[in-house]
C-alpha cells in the first residue's frame, strides 16, 4: 500500500492525527499543552548551535557540518529536534506576552 503515492500519504497523514489525537488527550491527562509550529518550519536547514540557515538539505544528507559555526557531524534530526523545541518555547514566549 505505501508504494501507492496517494494511498501513502493519506495512511501517513491518519497515523499523524491518530499520534496528535493520543498525544492531546495525554497532555490533557496530565495537565499540560500541546502546540504545533508551522509545517514549512525549516528544521532541518538551520543550525541548531548558531542559526545559520542551509539553503539547500536533501534527504540523503543525515550528518553535515555549519559552515558558519563550524560544528560538525551535526545529526539532522537531532539538530531538527532541537529546532523545533526552540521554535515551540519562541513562540508559546510570544503568545504570553501578547
Ligand atoms: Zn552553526
Amino acid at each position: 500500500m505505501m508504494k501507492n503515492k496517494k494511498l501513502a500519504k493519506n495512511i501517513a497523514d491518519v497515523s499523524w492525527h491518530k499520534f496528535y489525537t493520543y498525544l492531546e488527550y495525554k497532555t490533557k491527562w496530565y495537565a499540560r499543552a500541546i502546540h504545533k509550529i508551522d509545517k514549512w518550519f525549516p528544521s532541518s536547514k538551520i543550525c541548531s548551535y548558531c542559526g545559520h540557515v542551509m539553503e539547500e538539505m536533501p534527504l540523503s544528507i543525515r550528518k553535515w557540518d555549519c559552515p558558519k559555526c563550524g560544528i560538525k557531524n551535526i545529526d539532522r534530526d537531532v539538530n531538527a529536534s532541537i529546532n523545533i523545541l526552540k521554535q515551540g518555547i519562541k513562540e508559546l514566549k510570544k503568545e504570553n506576552v501578547a
